[in-house]
């Protein structure tokens, strides 16, 4: 697999980046994910304006090759013939001389910009969107700024751990007894033709096939209702599912244990489902 790392395409095992780089010392870094279906990018504008926030909420500075990220990813996708899979892309605040919490100047310690790919044929097909997942319930335990996208992880990497181990999927997490959202995704319900999904805020990362979903709403004939709501709720609802890059739209079919309406994928799940992957594969660029 080709990467790219600040400006070079390399063999992954010839990529480096120092151990003084602020994300390995600090977490001092955002990213972003953007889906590759037909060859194409899918909702790349998207994105791309939502990293650009995420460096301007950080104060971190923009890496040299902004400009050229379309161009980047269009080529890596090319060199390593992704059909369907995963472009990553991650900003650092870059490597400066020594350890410190004050951030380094920019003049002199430029941003580090890292690019990988995931080959995943078969993604739109995903088989699991016929069977549904199963998520548990746990407290969110995250920072309060869930709306920048950065690579502090662990605490939803140890949500999927504990999913897991439960015999699920994934996990929903609840604040103040109402749910934020899944570790890698936005989380719904539906009751009758209204979709429910809490509001943006700090409290939930801002999710770009949430927005696209929500917007193609009106053409499966729902309503959307953007506001908290419970566990309990939800498990008294017709249907759930979940929303991301990667599963695009996904079917929630089991939540703490209680089968959600017939236990099965719900239809508008897999209606909303099959609008979001045409619509925005004629969109891909
Ligand atoms: N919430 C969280 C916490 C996430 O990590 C993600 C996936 N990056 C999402 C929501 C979904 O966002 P998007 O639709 O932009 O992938």
């Amino acid at each position: 697999r080709t990467v790219y790392v600040n400006g070079e395409y390399l063999p992954e095992n010839e990529a480096k980046i120092s151990i003084f780089d602020r994300a390995f010392l600090m977490a001092d870094g955002v990213y972003e994910v953007t889906s590759v279906l037909d060859g194409k990018l899918i909702d790349f504008e998207g994105h791309r304006v939502r990293l650009e926030r995420s460096l301007r909420e950080l104060d971190m500075p923009k890496p040299e090759a902004f400009d050229d990220l379309l161009e980047i990813h269009r080529e890596l996708v090319r060199i390593n013939d992704i059909e369907e899979g995963m472009i990553y892309l991650q900003i650092t605040r870059g490597a400066p001389d020594d350890r410190d919490f004050v951030f380094p100047d920019p003049e002199t310690t430029p941003a580090t910009l890292v690019l990988f790919t995931q080959n995943k044929p078969g993604l739109a097909n995903n088989p699991t969107a016929q069977k549904g997942i199963k998520v548990i319930s746990i407290e969110d335990a995250r920072w309060g700024r869930r709306d920048i996208k950065t690579v502090q992880l662990l605490y939803p990497s140890m949500g999927k751990m504990m999913a897991k181990k439960a015999g699920a999927d994934d996990a929903w997490m609840v604040q103040d007894g109402f749910v934020t959202e899944g570790t890698s995704n936005n989380a719904y319900f539906i009751k009758g033709n209204t979709i429910v999904t809490r509001a943006l805020s700090n409290d939930i990362l801002h999710g770009i096939t949430r927005a696209a979903v929500l917007r193609f709403a009106a053409e499966a004939q729902m309503q959307v209702e953007e506001r908290n709501f419970t566990i309990e709720e939800a498990k008294q609802a017709d249907e759930a599912f979940i929303t991301s890059a990667s599963t695009f739209v996904m079917p929630v079919v089991d939540i703490d244990g209680t089968a959600i309406g017939t236990g099965k994928p719900g239809n508008r799940a897999l209606r909303l489902r099959e609008i979001y992957l045409e619509e925005s594969r004629k969109a891909a660029v």
